[in-house]
């Protein structure tokens, strides 16, 4: 195994190598030095340099035409055209495709190599993983909400269980310390250090929690939207809804799926079978991944990523005792969703019935927006018409009242709502009134009371997305900003 590695290493050797100047470049978070070659090399990397990436979990190929991923291990970029499968060589010079985002560039590799740095996790989210694995000295390194900057989080059980957060500091020299009597050239030089002495901290490094959830791939193969139902293994259900039952599924026995199983006549099918060809390409670690469709038989299937935990709003309902003192994980969840829709803004894509229903929680706390664009292929006038006894009401803004505007100014007014139901832990908004009467206020310019407990700041929030104007609503991109800065203000990190 060792030798392979090595073997491998030399193959895809990296075209910069290091110069005798090398050593007093700036060091990079990760240990590495940013490359500077000499004219020479540049002339030699223009003829022979190739991207290098490096896997960061391990992906075993289905299809014929893709290719198996070993984590850790480096791959020759042959043509990455496509935004989510890549053409690649291994070190046996097999070719294949991959998941683009199972890899990252060896040059941008950084900390990701690392199975302690775990990127953009959250303070509360850091603090649920570490809970649940429940071992002494279990730690992460993540990003913190200040650019640039990062924060350990350990747990420890002494004097009782609790997670505590250290931000990694750099002196003038630029080396990186969490107490300044050890000081060290990188970030994993100093984990290191503290793996063998605890220097201050609550405990020693021992391990990072094992057990990472591994993203889902944008469709199940390159290519691919249509599935095979045979290859389907289908278990319990896991709810109802709209369209149907949703069952858990296994696909070709170890992948695991949610699947939709359309109720006939309750969604024109050719316009979203057409669409699920789009849909397939929309991947964002926010958005339930839709995998793709069995679409030969009927009903139709619509095969998506399972989310462990199930919908938001039972989510909130169930575990309200102990969320309503955790105004922080509130706010978290929020920002992940508006992550979620500031994608799908990027891409000209309207949800059209955003709320807490609609979106699903997964492991680690992770919140994600799904059914995105599902509402202009259902067939039910109850649900299309704003008259409709079905149709979302209670998230939508003055214009769709009116005159059946959508546009992700009304996906903001939505969010909002969805705000307040998060911070309500899934109240039902304008509580038991009918839709008539909602609809009333809404065009009076009534809005949604401030939550119990809720903090101004975030309410500030969800009154920006009720303008009644639609310009003068922030977009998703500023709320996500607001939103983080509001999170750092008033929390520690
Ligand atoms: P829907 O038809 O999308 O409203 O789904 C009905 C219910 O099925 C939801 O409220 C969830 O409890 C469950 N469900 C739907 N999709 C998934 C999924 N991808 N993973 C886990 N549970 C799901």
């Amino acid at each position: 195994m060792g030798l392979m590695r090595s073997l491998k290493r030399n193959i895809l050797a990296p075209v910069f190598v290091s110069t005798p100047g090398a050593q007093s470049s700036p060091i990079m978070p990760g240990g590495t030095t940013p490359g500077t070659p000499s004219s020479k090399q540049k002339e030699k990397s223009s003829v022979i340099r190739s991207k290098v990436v490096v896997a960061l979990y391990n992906y075993k190929a289905i299809e014929p035409g893709d290719l198996s991923l070993e984590k850790n291990a480096e791959y020759e970029v042959i043509d990455d055209s496509q935004e989510h499968w890549w053409k690649v060589r291994d070190a046996q010079g097999n070719i294949g495709f991959i998941p683009s985002n199972y890899v990252k560039e060896k040059e941008l590799l950084g900390l990701q190599q690392y199975d302690w740095y775990v990127n953009d996790m959250s303070r509360q989210r850091s603090e649920s993983l570490l809970k649940q694995e429940d071992k002494e000295g279990c730690f992460v390194v993540r990003n913190s909400s200040t650019k640039g900057l990062y924060t350990l989080s350990l747990y420890t059980k002494n004097p009782h269980p609790h997670v505590k957060h250290y931000h990694i500091k750099q002196n003038s020299k630029g080396e990186y310390y969490l107490s300044e009597k050890h000081c060290c050239a990188s970030i994993p030089d100093l984990i290191n250090y503290h793996r063998h002495n605890s220097g201050g901290l609550a405990s020693r490094l021992k391990a990072s929690p094992c057990d990472r959830s591994v993203p889902a791939t944008a469709g199940l193969s390159h290519d691919k939207w249509e599935i095979d139902p045979q290859e389907l293994m289908l278990l319990e259900e896991l709810g109802s809804g709209q369209f149907g039952v949703v069952r858990r599924g296994k696909w070709r026995g170890s992948i695991d799926v949610a699947v939709k199983m359309m109720k006939e006549g309750t969604m024109s099918e050719d316009d979203f079978i057409e669409e699920a060809k789009v849909m397939t390409k929309l991947q964002h670690t926010n958005l339930v991944q839709l995998y793709g469709v069995c679409s030969k038989n009927r009903p139709i299937f619509i095969v998506t990523e399972y989310m462990r935990h199930g919908s938001l709003l039972n989510y909130l309902r169930r575990h309200e005792q102990s969320l309503v003192s955790n105004q922080g994980l509130l706010l978290d969840m929020c920002i992940q969703v508006c992550k979620g829709m500031a994608y799908l803004e990027r891409h000209n894509y309207i949800h059209r019935d955003l709320a807490a229903r609609n979106c699903l929680v997964g492991s680690e706390n992770t919140v994600k927006v799904a059914d995105f664009g599902l509402a202009r292929y259902v067939l039910d006038d109850q649900y299309t018409s704003s008259g409709g006894s079905k149709f979302p009401i209670k998230w939508a803004p003055p214009e769709v009242l009116n005159y059946t505007r959508f546009s992700s100014k009304s996906d903001i007014w939505a969010y909002g709502v969805l705000m307040w139901e998060v911070f309500t832990c899934g109240k039902m908004p304008y509580g038991r009134l009918k839709n008539a009467e909602v609809v009333e206020r809404v065009q009076k310019g009534l809005i949604l009371e401030r939550p119990k407990n809720c903090y101004k700041e975030v309410y500030d929030i969800m009154r920006k997305c009720w303008s009644p104007v639609p310009e003068n609503r922030p977009s998703f991109r500023v709320l996500k900003e607001q939103l983080i800065s509001v999170a750092q203000g008033l929390l520690v990190d």
